[in-house]
This record gives C-alpha cells, structure tokens and sequence, in this order.
C-alpha cells in the first residue's frame, strides 16, 4: 500500500472545560496533524500536542517538507522511513524538530498500516494486553491554591481514577510541597494513590530532603526531582528514596535512555512520544528498558499510548491529559482503572473533521 500524499494542519484546539473550570491560564494547546493517504484509499492520521502556538508552526512546516520524502513508499515501511526521513533532515538528532516532525509521520503510518491490516494497533505491535492501568494528571499545576488542586483532584476521581498525578517543585521549603500533597490526600481520602513530578526544578541536596519528605507524606513515585543530565545525581537519588524515581520524558531517542539505564538513574522510565521520534523507536527503548527490568509509561498523548503500553510486557501505567479529546469523535473508555485500547484498526480513533475544521489555523 503505497504512500500517494501527506499533507500536514495546525490545529488550536481549546483546552478541556474541566480545565478551564479550575482557573489555569492556559487558553489554548496546539495539534500538528499529519495526514498520510494511500493509493487503497485508506488515510493514516499521526499527531504532536504543544502548549506554544509560536513552536507548531516551525514543526509543521518540517514535517511537511519532509513528508514529501514518504511519497511512493509502503506504509510498513517504519524503519525506512526513520532513515530516510533523518537523512533528509541532515541527521540533526536525535533531537529538535526533525525527531518530532518525524514522530507525526511515523504515527500516521502506523495508523495506515492497522488500518490496511485491519487491525487496532496494541495487537500489532505485541498485544500483550488490551488495557492499561491509568492515571490522571489534567490541571494539578504548580501554580493553582491548595482549593482548585482539591477541586481537580475529586473531579478526576469521580471519572473513575484511582491514581493521581500533581506537579511540584515551585515551593519555597519541603513542607510546603508535602502540604499540597497533604490538600489533595485530604480531598481524595486514602484509597487514591498521589504520584508527584517536580519537573526538574530542585538542585541535589533540595532534592534529596524534598523527596524524603515526600516519600513519607505517602506518595508512590517522584518524577523528574533533577535536570535529566544530572545522572549520578539522579542515580544517587534513587538509592536514597524507597519509593522509585520515575524520569525520561525530556530524553531523546534510544541512546540516552540507554545510558540513563546503565547509570541506574531511574526506576521507572517514562518515554514522550515525540522525542522519541515516534512508534518505532519508542519500541526500542522500551525493550531496552525491559532487558533491565524497568516498567515503561508514556507522557501524555493517551489515545497513542494507550495502544504502546497495552502492547508490552513492561507498560506500567498510562497518563491521562486530555489535550486532543476536542479533536476526536470518540473518547478512550476507563474501565476498573484502565483505559482500554480500541479494538478499531490502527489507532482506532476517529477524526472529528467539523472539529479540525473549526480548529484549523494553518
Ligand atoms: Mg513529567
């Protein structure tokens, strides 16, 4: 099945009501759509989420450039297409905007091909399972009072989720970071696990004391407590704490995984789909990481991840953030904790074309 045209969309989708409602400033995301159509008929859909408009438009234009690069090739054609596409971009990476130009155009591919096969992408690539165990992180900033976090926090488990996400790290002591763990503790009661990401914000030695104070506060994994480049810090950090160091989603691609792992600075990897480059070489590294024994989850992006996670011995949990829902007919089902992967082929969801229609600014 051969690739007859791609053609690439900026979208500025709003963000959820659920958001909105719980007073963040953010107004927009962003959606660089990748479209690839083929010579059956059969259209495959990959895409990117950003929260800067200012960034998308750079990206959408080098995906656009390089997908003239996949005219004529198959669809399965998934490592070819990494090469060909890295070599038109001059071999920048992995990193930047050809790796994530790169991953719209892998996922559309994928999509393509599940669809031709007819069959939902978690099944493709392993189906070692049809669901996964979930967790919700929508509007839990660093920025919103200990009330709107209590709001968001009963809300997301009055859909059905028992594991919760809230970001860190902008405090001015530990206790004041153990105190909005202890807001959402009070509004959720104990039955919810509390998982916290301090995006990369402390230095060493805060770190160290924050994550003490943290692990006895109850929470069940600390993401990003350090620059990612910091991996003795890191790997010190993780013999410290009894509870795991989750990090990974500002890595690029499968080598700095790889030394990430061999330094032991992480328990728990967390892959982001777009630095990555997309499908392919997110399987990679998350085989790489089960050669070790380390669990996989992905950042955000669910409606793909859903399908990655599901399909692996390793996948762990699934981030829920709803950024593309807006864009979407259908949303994933949460069921005893899990969403489940769509059994639909390829990604299994459909475009809401009213919707990118509205949304389309470029
Ligand atoms: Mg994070």
């Amino acid at each position: 099945m051969k690739i007859t045209q791609v053609s690439i969309e900026v979208l500025e989708t709003p963000v959820t009501l659920e958001y909105v409602a719980a007073g963040n400033a953010v107004s927009s995301n962003w959606h660089v759509l990748a479209r690839i159509d083929t010579d059956e008929g059969i259209q495959g859909i990959g895409f990117a989420v950003a929260t800067r408009g200012g960034l998308v438009r750079p990206l959408a234009q080098t995906a656009a450039e390089l997908g003239q690069e996949l005219i004529g090739m198959n669809v399965l054609e998934v490592e070819a297409a990494q090469e060909k596409l890295a070599r038109a971009g001059g071999w920048v990476g992995p990193g930047g905007m050809v790796t994530m130009a790169t991953c719209t155009l892998d996922i559309a591919m994928w999509d393509a091909a599940g669809k031709s096969l007819g069959q939902p992408l978690y099944r493709m690539l392993g189906g070692h399972r049809n669901r996964i165990r979930a967790y919700a992180s929508d509007a839990m900033w660093y920025s919103m009072p200990h009330e709107a976090l209590q709001q968001s926090a009963r809300y997301h488990v009055s859909q059905g989720y028992d594991k919760l996400k809230l970001r860190l790290g902008h405090e001015p002591t530990p206790a004041g970071e153990v105190a909005r763990v202890e807001a959402v503790r009070e509004a959720v009661g104990p039955d919810v696990q509390i998982m916290v990401d301090a995006t990369e914000t402390w230095d060493r030695i805060r770190a160290v004391a924050a994550g003490k104070a943290l692990q006895d506060a109850g929470i069940v994994w600390l993401e990003d407590p350090l620059s990612h480049q910091d991996l003795s810090g890191l790997a010190d950090l993780c013999r410290r704490l009894d509870i795991p160091v989750a990090g990974g989603e500002h890595l690029y691609g499968l080598d700095p995984f790889q030394k990430t792992f061999d330094a032991g600075a992480l328990d728990i990897a967390i892959i982001d789909l777009a630095r990555a480059g997309g499908i392919t070489p997110w399987m990679k590294i998350a085989a790489a990481a089960e050669a070790r024994g380390v669990p996989i989850c992905g950042h955000v992006i669910p409606e793909v991840h859903v399908h990655l996670l599901s399909a692996i011995p390793n996948g762990y949990l699934v981030e829920y953030m709803p950024r593309s829902e807006p864009i979407f007919k259908t949303r994933l089902a949460l069921e005893d904790g899990c969403l489940v992967a769509p059994e639909a082929p390829g990604l299994g969801v459909e475009l809401d074309e009213e919707a990118v229609e509205r949304y389309r600014v470029a």
